[in-house]
């Protein structure tokens, strides 16, 4: 009942603020709305600093089970680390910008992943480009990350790796409509836009399953992460679209510490 009315009530702030903020992104924030910067990805805010300038962020400094980390293909055992099954369908979304990323929120509770019994609802995914995750030492031009969370606030997150290639259609309304300044927080820029979520995703569904970390401030231990090893193509303009607008917001790689990474398919 509790979980109904948050997003009850989230739903009905989406449909507010699509309402009403066509112009968002060219409205300056009134002062105050947007959360201060407390951590970057350079500098004195950026990476090695993230235990003691972000909230709650020391486990990103002393945890032992971060993410990202580079996925070696030979070294990965295969197995089940976690059965797990992608359950999307087209929907809606609403993008926001948070001056870290640019986020597809997702509102359709009908999105989930199932992960050794447990299911996991689709809250949102975002971009990081370039790649946080390695296969090989290879990084590549950009990686989605698809973020779901079960009834406790426990997290799964599927990763997608870009190369560069053919334009992506389905991704074509969003990335000619990416909210190029910070939304204020709470709202979303421009209407919703209905994108084929399950087509954005690679057909092969081999992945990298290992337990991981977010890879933001607070650095949060315990993410399932799958990791799918087939690439998707974007066109370089639509890489360049993204990467003016949001410069380098990758983490650099973690260590291991001798956690296993396990090959496996859906
Ligand atoms: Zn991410």
């Amino acid at each position: 009942m509790r979980m109904a009315m948050i997003w009850l009530i989230g739903t009905a702030a989406w449909v507010l603020s699509a309402s009403s903020s066509l112009a968002l992104d060219k409205t300056p924030a009134p002062a105050g709305t947007a959360a201060p910067p407390h951590w970057s990805y350079s500098g004195e805010h950026g990476p090695a600093h993230w235990g003691d300038v972000a909230a709650d962020g020391a486990v990103c400094a002393i945890g032992k089970s971060q993410s990202p980390i580079n996925l070696a293909a030979g070294a990965a055992t295969t197995g089940k680390a976690g059965n797990f099954k992608i359950n999307y369908a087209p929907g809606a979304v609403a993008l926001l910008n948070n001056g870290h990323t640019i986020q597809a929120d997702v509102s359709d509770a009908t999105n989930t992943v199932t992960f050794d019994g447990t299911s996991y609802t689709l809250a949102q995914f975002h971009f990081h480009a370039p790649s946080e995750h390695t296969v090989d030492g290879k990084q590549f031009p950009m990686e989605i990350h698809f973020v779901n969370k079960d009834a406790n606030g426990h997290i799964v997150v599927v990763g997608v790796f870009v190369q560069a290639g053919a334009e992506n259609k389905l991704l074509a309304p969003m990335f000619s409509a990416l909210p190029a300044t910070a939304t204020p927080a709470g709202t979303h820029a421009g209407s919703p836009l209905k994108v084929d979520i399950p087509a954005v995703l690679p057909k092969d569904r081999k992945a990298f399953v290992y337990a991981g970390s977010l890879t933001t401030p607070p650095c949060t231990e315990g993410v399932h992460w799958i990791v799918l090893a087939q690439p998707i193509e974007m066109s370089n303009a639509q890489i360049d679209a993204f990467k003016s607008i949001i410069h380098d917001n990758h983490r650099p790689l973690q260590k291991i510490n001798g956690r296993d990474v396990v090959s496996e398919t859906e």
